[in-house]
C-alpha cells in the first residue's frame, strides 16, 4: 500500500458513492395501452410510452377499467366517489393533478380498491410529466401521464365509452436526464479532473525536482573532478623516457603510441594518458579507463566536500605525489610536517602549484 494507491482508493470510493446515489435516482417510464370500442363499433387500441412511474410506486404492471371520480376530477378530499368500492373487476383511477398532494389522491383511490392510479398533468402542460413524490402512498402502482393523453381518455369516458388500460414498465432512465444531476455530475467531473491534474502536477514537480537535484549533483561531481585534475601530475615526455622508447606503450584512450614532446597526465594509480585525452574522460567519469581507480576518492576530493558540511575532526587524507620515479605519500592535514626539499619537487604542474598555494593560505 504505497502513497500512490491512496488517491486511487479515494477516487474509487467517490465513484462507487456516485453510482449508489445514481441508482437511488433512477426513474422508470411506463407504457400505457388503452383499448375501447369506437363509434364504428370497432375496437381501437392506442399505445405510448408516455407514463412516468411515481418515485414511491412499485415498478410493475397493472390493468383495469379506467374510472373517473364522480365529483371533483382532481380526486381530492377524504372520500372522493369513484362509483366503485371493490377491487373486482379491477379498475384504474384517472385523476387530474392539483388541489391536494399526489399522496392524498393516490390514497383516496387505494382505499376504494383501485388497482392503479393515473394522474394526468395540469391544463396547458401538453405531453410533459413530472416525477411524482408520494412517500405517504406506496404499494400501489401510480404513474403520471401528460395532460393531452389524460384529456383524451376523459373525453372518451364522458361520452360513455368504456376504456380498458394496461400499464407496464418501460425503460429505466438515469440521473443524467435530470437537470440537477447534470449540475452535480458536472461539478463531480470538475472535481475529479482538478484532482487528477493536481496529482499529475505534483508528480511532474517531484520529477523535475529530482532531475534538477541530479543535475546539481552532476555539476558538483564535475567541479570536484576539475579540482582533482588540477592535482594530478603532468609530464612532458623526453627522449629516453620509458614511454617513448617502447612501441607497446600507448595511450589507452586514443590508442596511439607516445612520442617525444607529448604532454601526459599521471593518474593516482600510476597509469598515464595524453593530457588532452584523459581530461574530458575524467570530467565525465572520474575513474581511470584502465583500472577504474576513482581519482576523487584517491585524492580525497569527496572527503574535502564532506568536511565542509560537518565540523567533526577532518579525515586523515593523503595525496600521492610523483616526482620522477619516486612516490611519496603526503598527509594534507599536516602541511607543516612536509620535508621542504621534498615539497619543492612535489609538483611539476603549474595549476597544481597554484592550488597548493591556495591551500596553504
Ligand atoms: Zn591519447
Ligand atoms: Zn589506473
Amino acid at each position: 500500500m504505497g502513497e500512490k494507491t491512496q488517491p486511487r482508493l479515494l477516487l474509487l470510493l467517490f465513484l462507487s458513492g456516485l453510482v449508489h446515489c445514481s441508482a437511488t435516482f433512477v426513474f422508470w417510464t411506463a407504457n400505457v395501452e388503452i383499448s375501447f370500442v369506437n363509434s364504428y363499433n370497432e375496437t381501437e387500441e392506442k399505445y405510448c410510452e408516455c407514463g412516468l412511474y411515481g418515485r414511491n410506486s412499485p415498478v410493475r404492471s397493472a390493468s383495469g377499467i379506467v374510472t373517473l371520480p364522480v365529483g371533483d376530477p382532481k380526486g381530492c378530499g377524504p372520500d372522493p366517489v369513484y362509483g366503485r368500492n371493490t377491487t373486482s373487476p379491477p379498475w384504474i383511477a384517472l385523476v387530474k393533478r392539483g388541489n391536494c398532494t399526489f399522496g392524498e389522491k393516490i390514497n383516496a383511490a387505494k382505499r376504494l380498491g383501485a388497482a392503479a392510479v393515473v394522474v394526468y398533468n395540469v391544463d396547458g402542460s401538453g405531453n410533459s410529466t413530472t416525477h411524482m413524490a408520494h412517500s405517504d402512498a406506496g404499494d400501489i402502482v401510480a404513474i403520471m401521464i401528460g395532460n393531452t393523453q389524460g384529456m383524451e381518455i376523459v373525453r372518451l369516458l364522458k361520452n360513455g365509452i368504456d376504456v380498458q388500460m394496461i400499464i407496464s414498465e418501460g425503460m429505466a432512465h438515469g440521473p443524467w436526464m435530470d437537470t440537477y444531476w447534470l449540475y452535480f455530475l458536472s461539478i463531480a467531473f470538475f472535481i475529479v479532473t482538478a484532482a487528477s491534474i493536481a496529482y499529475f502536477v505534483f508528480i511532474s514537480a517531484n520529477r523535475l525536482y529530482n532531475m534538477s537535484r541530479s543535475k546539481r549533483n552532476e555539476n558538483r561531481l564535475k567541479s570536484e573532478a576539475k579540482k582533482a585534475i588540477k592535482r594530478l601530475q603532468v609530464r612532458t615526455l623526453n627522449r629516453g623516457d620509458e614511454e617513448t622508447s617502447s612501441d607497446s606503450s600507448m595511450c589507452a584512450v586514443c590508442i596511439e603510441s607516445y612520442k617525444v614532446g607529448d604532454v601526459v597526465t599521471v593518474l593516482t594509480c600510476d597509469h598515464i594518458f595524453h593530457k588532452t585525452c584523459i581530461e574530458p574522460w575524467l570530467l565525465e567519469r572520474r575513474t581511470c579507463p584502465m583500472c577504474k581507480c576513482d581519482i576523487l576518492k584517491a585524492l580525497g576530493v569527496e572527503d574535502d566536500r564532506k568536511e565542509s558540511f560537518s565540523a567533526e575532526s577532518p579525515p586523515d587524507v593523503t595525496v600521492i605525489t610523483v616526482t620522477g620515479d619516486t612516490l611519496y605519500e603526503v598527509p594534507l592535514t599536516d602541511p607543516g610536517s612536509l620535508d621542504p626539499e621534498r615539497q619543492q619537487h612535489r609538483y611539476d604542474n603549474r595549476a597544481f602549484e597554484e592550488d597548493s598555494e591556495a591551500a596553504r593560505g
